[in-house]
């Protein structure tokens, strides 16, 4: 089972995937989150942000998601970069395939900008960043969007959560439960 959230930089993926991962993980052990920031510090040597080199991170985790999920693994993954082809290889390659479109409108993300990133570009002190110089290619057909901009990171999580088949059952409905 893979759910895979994607959205620009500062959307809330790692947010969102890392609140779901600390709910879900004391009752589900077999479940592991794969953050691309983290891929990237593990095997990211060489690898640079234009658009080849993401695509390049990209095909990492999904092989990566692959190899797990054929394990039984459940997997969380928090990737930025977005292809219809990536996508559709998700769609047709990863069992139990869930994705999931964090979105957030640029100005917001510039605004929040998490590590400085939309200021280093506006600056012209970096380049390659998604949604600037590279194009935003955002999902064509998510099975969820999520709006970061007009909920909490924790009503973000429950959503998303109540939405995956295989986490729903860990999330209580709210209803009463006093028989
Ligand atoms: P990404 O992983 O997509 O680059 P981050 O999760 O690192 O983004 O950062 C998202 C930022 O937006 C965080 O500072 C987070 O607190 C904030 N935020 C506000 N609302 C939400 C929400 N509903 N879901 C996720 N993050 C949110």
């Amino acid at each position: 089972m893979v759910l895979w959230l994607t959205g620009l930089s500062g959307a809330g993926k790692s947010t969102i995937a890392q609140a779901v991962h600390a709910l879900a993980k004391p009752r589900m052990p077999g479940l592991v989150l794969i953050d691309g920031d983290v891929i990237r510090a593990l095997f990211g040597a060489g690898l640079g942000y234009k658009e080849a080199d993401r695509y390049q991170q990209i095909g990492r985790i999904q092989r990566l998601a692959g190899m797990l999920s054929g394990q039984d693994i459940r997997v969380i993954v928090a990737a930025l970069y977005c292809h219809p082809d990536l996508m559709a290889w998700n769609r047709a390659n990863l069992p139990g395939y869930f994705e999931v479109y964090v979105d957030a409108p640029l100005n917001l993300v510039r605004q929040r900008d998490v590590k400085g990133l939309y200021a280093r570009a506006l600056a012209g002190e970096t380049s390659d960043v998604v949604g600037v110089d590279i194009p935003w290619h955002a999902p064509q057909a998510p099975d969820l969007i999520i709006d970061t901009a007009n909920e909490t990171p924790a009503q973000s999580a429950r959503r998303l959560m109540q939405a995956v088949p295989w986490l729903a059952e860990l999330v209580s409905t709210g209803g009463r439960n006093d028989g």
